[in-house]
């Protein structure tokens, strides 16, 4: 099964000039949402790690199956302000602006290995903002795992001291 046939396009989302990678279409396809959990499972079985943490929304969709396939814990994390418990946060621009993440403090505990998970890796500041709170937790970013990577975008300079892999480029 090919992927890259459920994942729609949308062009000038949520901006112009962005093409926005769409994957409600898979996630409606019993088949193609099971294939997807599989090859990451195939992809993550790579490496050593005791749980996978993952930024809201579509991150949450992929590694809570995931965990449960793979007997790993699972870590949420969150926009600020959501999470109720004491936080490490986290500030890091976007194209334009910047933004925050927030993790709770007692999720990383010292030397646990961990996988980051997400649906697309575009300039791959996110994943370097949870990266970085992660190893200030005391964790190790055991891999760095995405359904989609947008490669023209260049994220993997961003992210040169990890190991990442996504299961379709483009
Ligand atoms: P970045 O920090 O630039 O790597 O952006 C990654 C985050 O923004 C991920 O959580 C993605 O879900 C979302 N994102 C960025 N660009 C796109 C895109 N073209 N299509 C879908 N989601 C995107």
């Amino acid at each position: 099964m090919d992927l890259k046939h459920f994942i729609r396009d949308i062009p000038d989302f949520p901006k112009p000039g962005i093409i926005f990678k769409d994957v409600t279409p898979l996630l409606r396809d019993p088949e193609a949402f099971k294939e997807s959990i599989e090859l990451l499972k195939n992809a993550a079985s790579f490496w050593d790690f005791d749980l996978i943490v993952a930024p809201e929304a579509r991150g949450f969709i992929f590694a809570a199956p995931l965990a449960l396939e793979m007997g790993k814990g699972f870590i949420p994390i969150r926009k600020p302000g959501k999470l109720p418990y004491k936080v490490i946060s986290k500030s890091y621009s976007l194209e334009y602006g910047e933004a925050a993440l927030e993790m709770h403090k007692d999720a990383i505990v010292e030397r646990n290995k961990v996988l980051i998970l997400d649906d697309v890796l575009a300039t791959g500041g996110t994943i370097k903002a949870i990266a970085e709170m992660i190893e200030e937790a005391g964790g190790e970013v055991a891999g760095i795992l995405t359904l989609i990577e947008l490669s023209f975008l260049e994220p993997r300079k961003k992210l040169k001291d990890y190991q990442v892999k996504a299961l379709i480029t483009y």
